[in-house]
């Protein structure tokens, strides 16, 4: 590739360029924490942008596998004294590779042709799940191997079955609070793959909770996934401008919109930086970003709901429960205190602070999908924290870091339930 070709990297040259080499990233880096290369770590990614842009190195498949190998956690920039920005880089490499060379067969289709479509893929889930309970037998608990057309996406990890009834079916688009509870506000909820198609009991009863509490709970049809693994996993741009476009159109005339997934609200805020090349997406994309909360935050924050609003649910109550910041909700959202308040709050329930709480859990979407094995060695430095805490369950705020945990626990027998915040309360 021709350095002119570098056109999204080019955009974030000043942010990289204050790099001085000291190499404290290596000490937070969890990438180089297994593997101990020098291109592991922000500051071997950093010498190899500046050859792209410089024109010295060729963004060949080797090249992109290292700066592929990272799992956009923000931990260097969030101990480094320059602040540079490595993740955002990255994510500009895998536009600029994706642009000039394309995305890899099968993701090119599923990215392309599925993703956009919610109903198509919808579809395939249900053929999926439906197969899935014909030929796979149950493992343990609930968790079951996925299904063999996915299984390039799952490569044996256990998760959750895909559930029988999808969110959509489970909720209407217009959930009123009930009667004789006065509406303070309307919010829209951007529901993400995870909880529509295998957690979509945790999102009917964060529908049923915010009714509840006087909140108007819109659930557009029109909305689509994020993006994540398309726009910053692969560089796909074109295609995460179409979800964008979607999903910032099916949210208007709403107060704020809730999402329950860290690395989605992550993606949907980040729709501005990486997609918007003209003012109106520019403007539009803003807009929506801003709306934008966790449902923890949202709670805290702008409902400030009393610490009486939060009870005990049936398999929460009388337990020990401890917390893992997910990365995004963490680094990028900066929310971090209100879960552990709400959790403080709920009477029966004694929390214990992990040690290690925010180190990342090496789930990162599509990361995990092609370096597994990598994955899993992150995802192991996890377990000692969990067992130092003796937690009866393992909570985080992210679906896909759910699902990590629940994969890394079994894998170690280790007896810890793992729950989204919100099904610790009634
Ligand atoms: S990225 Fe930051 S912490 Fe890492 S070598 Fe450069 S200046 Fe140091
Ligand atoms: S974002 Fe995380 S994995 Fe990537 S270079 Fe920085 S510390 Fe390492």
């Amino acid at each position: 590739m021709a350095k002119s070709e570098f056109k999204e990297i080019k955009k974030f040259e000043k942010e990289i360029e204050q790099c001085a080499k000291c190499g404290m990233c290596a000490f937070w880096c969890p990438v180089y924490q297994e593997e101990r290369v020098e291109y592991s770590l922000a500051r071997g990614k950093n010498v190899i942008i500046r050859g792209l842009l410089s024109g010295e190195l060729e963004l060949t498949d080797k090249v992109a596998d290292r700066l592929n190998k990272c799992t956009l956690c923000g931990t260097c920039t969030q101990n480094c004294s320059a602040r540079v920005k490595i993740p955002t880089a990255i994510v500009a490499a895998r536009a600029d590779k994706a642009k000039n060379k394309g995305v890899n067969f099968p993701y090119n289709l599923v990215y392309r042709q599925v993703l956009p479509r919610r109903e198509l893929f919808g579809n395939l889930l249900r053929c999926a799940s439906w197969f899935q309970g014909i030929f796979l037998p149950k493992t343990e608990g609930s968790v079951r191997h996925l299904p063999a057309f996915l299984s390039a996406m799952g490569k044996g990890r256990q998760i959750p079955q895909i559930a029988p009834k999808f969110l959509r079916q489970m909720v209407q688009v217009v959930n009123k609070t009930p009667e004789g509870t006065p509406t303070r506000m309307k919010v829209g909820y951007f529901t993400g793959c995870m909880t529509e198609y295998v957690f979509p009991e945790l999102g009917k009863h964060i529908v049923d909770f915010l009714t509840r509490n006087g909140v108007e709970v819109i659930v557009p049809e029109a909305q689509g996934c994020c993006g994540a693994p398309v726009y910053l996993g692969a560089g796909d741009f074109d295609t995460g401008r179409k979800l964008a476009d979607t999903n910032a159109k099916a949210f208007t005339d709403v107060d704020y919109v809730i999402t329950d997934c860290a690395s989605c609200a992550s993606a949907i805020k980040d729709y501005k930086k990486f997609l918007a090349d003209n003012p109106e997406r520019e403007e539009a994309y803003g807009k929506f970003g801003d709306k934008i909360k966790d449902v923890s935050e949202f709670l805290v924050d702008v409902l400030k709901l009393p610490a009486s609003a939060y009870k005990p649910s049936a398999a929460a109550k009388g337990k020990k429960v401890t917390w893992h910041d997910p990365c995004h909700l963490n680094r990028y959202l900066g929310v971090k205190s209100q879960p552990r308040q709400i959790m403080n709050s709920i009477p029966g329930v004694e929390y214990i602070e992990m040690p290690n709480a925010d180190r990342c859990c090496g789930m990162a979407g599509t990361f995990s999908i092609y370096y597994y094995g990598l994955s899993q060695k992150i995802a192991d430095k996890k377990v000692e924290g969990i067992k130092a805490t003796g937690a009866d369950i393992v909570v985080t705020g992210c679906p896909g870091c759910q699902i990590q945990r629940m994969d890394n626990t079994m894998r170690h027998k280790v007896p810890v339930k793992v729950m989204h915040i919100m099904e610790l309360l009634e």
